[in-house]
């Protein structure tokens, strides 16, 4: 249980890397929701705990330059209700909202899952359809990790080394003739996704600019369908448009074999949802 291994509390994140330098056993306990899924499961046993809750500059949110800037810590709650977020990257707020139930966003947090890299969550989706960073530190200094250069390797997999503190995660905000939209597929509301979908668009003289159309839980990672994105850039997002981008996704993201459901669902679902998120993400662009 990890009650029951060896708890330290950093107050800073200077001492929090040099506990991770110091103890290479160390493991970096944020919320505690997926560790204590993956304890109680039996799954692994962490024998030294480093709890960064304590570290008052991993949390709160703040705009700067361009980018919201999110401490690790900050929860998934408070990404929900907070103004900020929903004036300048409302899709966070609408993807924190989806995530299970409101014990778990109670307590979950941004740094944790960018860390944890599960293909099934909704943040990382944000990330790579509005090209966010990571900020990683260690006793060697800091890094920045832009989430779309392959910063997701697999299945709980990152470019992370596992002494790097997650300090931070910024995401650019959107501009009043960008767009997104976001939808998920669960067997009950809150779930885990079957599919999720984040789509992007950014329209200049009502033709589309920019388009990013990000799909997760049916592979390793989250994917960036550049197929669609390709069929998007240039055209006017007219529904012929939308569909055609929909259907180019569906030929582009490769949907894993999963025994729950079957493969040509998903790949339906994948159809679907990435239509309905680029439409809402179109109206929005459009001043909608
Ligand atoms: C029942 C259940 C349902 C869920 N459903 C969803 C869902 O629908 N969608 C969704 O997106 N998520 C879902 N989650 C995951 C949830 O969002 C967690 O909050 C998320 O995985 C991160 O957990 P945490 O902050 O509690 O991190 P922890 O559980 O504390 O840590 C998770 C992992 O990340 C590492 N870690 C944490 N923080 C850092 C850091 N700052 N630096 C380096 N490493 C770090 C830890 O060492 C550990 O390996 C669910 C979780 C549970 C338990």
């Amino acid at each position: 249980m990890l009650s029951e291994a060896e708890y330290h509390r950093p107050t800073n994140v200077e001492s929090a890397c040099q506990l991770l330098d110091d103890i290479p056993e160390a493991i970096v306990v944020a919320g505690g929701q997926s560790l204590g899924l993956l304890t109680k499961e039996g799954i692994i046993t962490p024998e030294v705990l480093v709890d960064i809750k304590q570290i008052d500059d991993l949390q709160g949110i703040e705009r700067s330059d361009g980018e919201l800037l999110l401490g690790a810590t900050t929860t998934h709650r408070t990404i929900e209700q907070s103004e900020l977020v929903a004036e300048e990257v409302p899709v966070l707020a609408e993807a924190a909202e989806h995530i299970a139930d409101v014990q778990i966003r109670n307590a979950g947090t941004i740094g944790g899952v960018a860390a944890y890299a599960d293909p099934t969550a909704e943040y990382p989706l944000v990330l790579l359809a509005l090209g966010g960073t990571v900020v990683s530190e260690t006793v060697d200094g800091k890094t920045e990790y832009d989430v779309r250069d392959d910063f997701f390797e697999g299945y709980y997999r990152s470019s992370l080394d596992p002494h790097e503190l997650v300090t931070e995660v910024r995401i650019p905000t959107l501009d009043e003739n960008e767009g997104t939209g976001y939808e998920k597929m669960a067997y009950r509301e809150n779930d885990r996704a079957l599919v999720n979908v984040v789509s992007h668009v950014r329209v200049e003289d009502r033709v589309c600019s920019e388009a990013n159309v990000t799909v997760g839980s049916v592979t390793d990672r989250p994917y960036l369908s550049t197929d669609a994105s390709d069929e998007l850039v240039g055209s006017e997002l007219t529904d012929e448009d939308l569909e055609n981008a929909a259907a180019a996704a569906k030929a582009d993201v490769p949907v894993d074999p999963d025994p729950s459901v079957s493969t040509e669902y998903r790949e339906d679902l994948v159809e679907s949802l990435v239509e309905g998120t680029l439409q809402d993400a179109r109206e929005r662009a459009r001043g909608g």
